[in-house]
Parts: structure tokens; sequence; C-alpha cells
């Protein structure tokens, strides 16, 4: 689509093409809202369909009892949003200016769109630590992961030993959920102390499938196919050790994607997008809704965001509908 045919005022913009993005055009479209959808414009570490692009198998999403992949299930959503007429781009929006009205959108090709309405989706990122053949193996469905929820009762980790990075709640989380499918789970945190609340540390130092590995950075993910080792080095000794596993997830927390939101919305102090009334999607400034892991750093699921993605596009209809745009100035 050429950047002419966009510069049209839309009734509803959907930034991001996650689970939200596209429940959300899925909505808007069969509501005759007529949807455009900012897939993003891709980068090395991320693209567009999110982070179930990064998944292999997926077996919670529900309807599919053999389990789906998760770049065909995000296929499959894109297709279902486009087949009822959504139209999409594939680029980032940089800038929003929630002082007009209609809201005035630009793109990294400096496209400037009005809208009507707008659905922020553009989710969160797991962050790696950086490592070489860590991201190539959680790509592959070679033992990484920055999901234990998701991908920790694959067959793949059942009855062996796995590693936890990390020494937060999610850490903790996840090494308790991983105990129910390994031999043994090892917490692998940098320092001697977890951050973690203190229920969920002593909840997890009990675990007898448990232990920790304290001080100490993983420094190489060993593995060709799958992972088969980690390379660590104390923190305080310097000592470098190699640690044999079938798995590894990372653990050590999530960056919402809200850069572009400064100063537009209000952010929670964690970065997340503020939707200031329960089971509603609206942020601060009427007419701009957020759906997805962008506004929820608790549930984080493909469900969860496909659920708040189709209550931004109700929102957004209904606040349409019901003149929410009169209390906006237009120029
Ligand atoms: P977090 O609290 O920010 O913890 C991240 C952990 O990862 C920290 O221990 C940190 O180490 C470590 N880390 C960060 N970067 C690292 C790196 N490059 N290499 C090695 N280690 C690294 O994140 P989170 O655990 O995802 O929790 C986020 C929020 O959600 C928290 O408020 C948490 O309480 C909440 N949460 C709650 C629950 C629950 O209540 N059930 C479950 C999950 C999350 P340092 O400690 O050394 O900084």
């Amino acid at each position: 689509m050429s950047n002419q045919e966009i510069r049209e005022r839309e009734t509803v913009v959907i930034i991001g093409s996650g689970p939200a993005a596209w429940t959300a055009a899925i909505y808007a479209a069969r509501a005759q809202m007529k949807p455009f959808v900012f897939e993003g414009a891709g980068s090395r570490t991320m693209i567009p369909g999110g982070q179930l692009m990064f998944t292999t198998e997926v077996e919670n999403y529900p309807g599919f009892r053999a389990g789906v992949m998760g770049p065909d299930l995000m296929v499959e959503m894109r297709e279902q949003a486009l087949s009822f007429g959504t139209r999409s781009i594939w680029e980032d929006i940089v800038d929003i200016d929630p002082g007009q009205y209609p809201f005035r959108l630009r793109s990294n090709t400096d496209t400037e769109v009005l809208a009507d309405s707008v659905i922020l989706a553009t989710g969160a990122n797991a962050k790696w630590l950086g490592l070489e053949n860590e991201e190539r193996l959680a790509q592959s469905g070679g033992g990484v992961s920055a999901c234990a929820v998701c991908d920790g009762a694959l067959p793949h980790f059942r009855g062996d030993t796995l590693a936890v990075i990390g020494g937060g709640d999610s850490a903790m989380e996840d090494a308790l959920y991983l105990t129910k499918f390994a031999e043994q789970v090892i917490v692998i945190h940098r320092r001697d102390k977890f951050r973690a609340s203190r229920i969920m540390s002593e909840r997890a130092l009990a675990h007898d499938k448990i232990r920790v590995e304290w001080n100490k950075l993983v420094t190489e993910v060993i593995g060709n196919e799958t992972i088969t080792a980690l390379r660590l080095q104390d923190t305080v000794s310097g000592e470098v050790s190699e640690l044999e596993v079938r798995g590894m997830f990372v653990a050590i927390g999530h960056t919402p994607n809200t850069g572009f939101l400064n100063g537009v919305i209000e952010l929670k102090e964690n970065g997340y997008v503020q939707t200031p009334t329960a089971w509603r999607t609206e942020t601060s400034v009427p007419g701009i809704f957020a759906a997805g892991d962008v506004m929820d750093d608790y549930f984080r699921q493909a469900v969860t965001a496909a659920g708040t993605g189709c209550m931004a596009a109700l929102e957004a209809e209904r606040w349409l509908a019901h003149g929410g745009a009169k209390g906006h100035e237009e120029p």
C-alpha cells in the first residue's frame, strides 16, 4: 500500500501485530470500522507478529487440541483479520499527537495518518541475555525459551535438568512451574540474594527439585541442534564452570514497547500503559485504547492478549457511537 493512500482519516488505527492487534482488527472489521493496522517495520530482534513468532509449539491456546505453531497461529489471525477487510502496512508508528483530534500519527517513513480512535497493541519483549546461540536455539525450538508457562510442558523438557535464569518473581514462578516436568531445576542468579518477594523465594528454596547457583553469570549457551550445557562465570571469584542442562528458561523481565508513548498517555512506573478503569482498555486519553502485553504486566498470555484486543475494539466502537469524539476539539 502506498503512503498516498493512508493519508486518509481512519476510523480506527491499530498499532501492533500480535494476538491483541489482530483480534481487535477482526472485531473492528466486522463492525464496519475498516481498521488500519500498523504491523511494525521489523528489526533484528522483533518481527511483525510479536512474541509468538519466536515460539514453537503453542499448547495452551484454546481450539487447537493438537497444539499449533506460534508463527502459524499468527498467520491465521492475520489472514482472518484481512479477510474481513482490514488493511495493513509494515511500518512503525513513532509519534502520536494526542492534542489534536482526529489524532495525528506519524510512521517511521514519515507517513502521517489521522485517526478517530487508536488501539495500542505493541506488546512487550522478553529480555534476553544477548548471547550467541540463545536466540537461534529459542527460534528453532532447541530448548531455549523466555516463557516457561508457554513451553515448559513440551516433551523436550520432561524428566531432565532445566536452568532458569534470573532472581525475580518470574524466575521463582518459572522454576516452581517447571518442577512439574523436570527432574531438577537450577536457578542461576547473578547475585547472592533474590530480588523476588520473600514468599516466592522461600517457596522456591524449599522445593526439593530446585537448587540455586548463586553469583553466576551465563556467558555461553552450548549446543548445536539443542542446548546441552551452559558456561557460567562466578561473579565473585571469576571461576568458569560448565553446567549440563536440557533447557534454559530466561526470566529476567520484560520491556513494554511504549517508548513512542512517552508524554502521549499515562504510563505506569514500570513503563506499561495505564488503563485507569478495571475491565476497560481506555487509556488516560479518551479515544486511545490499549490491549495485550503493552498494558498487561501480569498475565502476558496470547489468549489474554486476544481477549483484551476484543475489548479494545468493542470499546472503541462504543466510544465513537456514543459521541466520545465530541469531547475532543477538532482543528
Ligand atoms: P524483575 O523483578 O525485574 O527481576 C528480574 C531478575 O532478572 C532480577 O533478579 C535481575 O537480577 C535479573 N536480571 C536482569 N537482567 C539480567 C541479566 N542481563 N543477566 C542476569 N540476570 C538478570 O522481573 P520479573 O521477575 O519478571 O518481575 C517483574 C514484575 O512482575 C515484578 O514486580 C514482580 O514482582 C512481578 N511478578 C509477580 C509474580 C507473582 O507475584 N506471582 C510473578 C511474576 C512477576 P538482579 O536482581 O541482580 O537485578
